[in-house]
């Protein structure tokens, strides 16, 4: 496997130990952060490719570790490894791309592993997408509205994505988790509701009313319909005196 680079931030040596070296016996590049000031750290650094993400910590807590992972590498896939049902909630609202819960099994650490980091790596299907005054970009992974861009972490722009090419289809729920998140680990979460919102937030928070409509008992669509028009009307502000 080409190298890659796991940051491991996980507070309990035992946990962090069995991990790292399951993942180093499958060629990862692990490296341990025993505490999320570590781990942000080591991300600021270094070349991390990966970061799997231990909830509960001792200094910040995980979450909050996210959303400033989020702030340097909008970019970087994150995997949170979770305890409690709220906890995953949370977790998503982090802006985390997977999550696990706790306990797991190795295997299963492994594969959510590579279906993430094949759907970051993955050469773009599509040629650029286009509706309205939205526009993805496939091959630099961006996301405009009216030509500003929109931060979207890379399970928002894959879902984006899934949807967009797939305009005017209800797609089902297995459909979508298939497709963007790469496997099939639904425990009963309502993951996809979670992103779906994220999408729809920041692109109401970018002037865009959201396109994608619940289908019910389905899933979801993307209505090309909805949109306005591309043009973007620059505003003018009139001089009242
Ligand atoms: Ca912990």
């Amino acid at each position: 496997m080409e190298d890659v680079h796991l940051a491991l931030v996980e507070d309990e040596p035992d946990v962090a130990s069995f991990i790292r070296q399951g993942l180093e016996e499958e060629g990862y590049r692990v490296t341990w952060a025993r505490n999320g000031r570590r781990g942000l750290e080591y991300v600021q650094q270094g070349d991390i490719d990966l970061v799997l993400l231990d909830v509960r910590l001792p200094d910040i807590d995980g979450l909050e570790v996210c959303e400033r992972l989020r702030l340097h590498r909008p970019d970087l896939p994150v995997m949170t490894a979770l305890d409690a049902v709220e906890d995953r909630v949370a977790g998503l609202r982090s802006g985390a791309d997977d999550y696990l819960p706790k306990p797991f099994a190795f295997d299963e650490l492994l594969a959510r592993i590579e279906a993430l980091l094949r759907r970051v790596d993955r050469a773009p299907r599509d040629r650029s997408l286009e509706h309205g005054p939205i526009q993805l970009d496939a091959a630099a992974r961006t996301c405009r509205v009216d030509g500003d861009e929109v931060d979207l972490t890379p399970t928002e722009f894959d879902l984006l994505a899934f949807l967009m090419g797939r305009s005017g289809e209800a797609l089902s729920r297995e459909a979508i988790h298939r497709e963007v998140w790469g496997h099939d680990f639904d425990r009963g979460t309502n993951l996809i509701d979670v992103y779906v919102n994220y999408v729809r937030r920041k692109l109401e928070e970018a002037g865009c009313p959201s396109p994608i409509e619940t289908v019910r008992g389905v899933g979801y669509r993307f209505d090309p319909e909805s949109l306005p028009d591309a043009t973007a009307t620059p505003e003018e502000t009139e001089e009242s005196s």
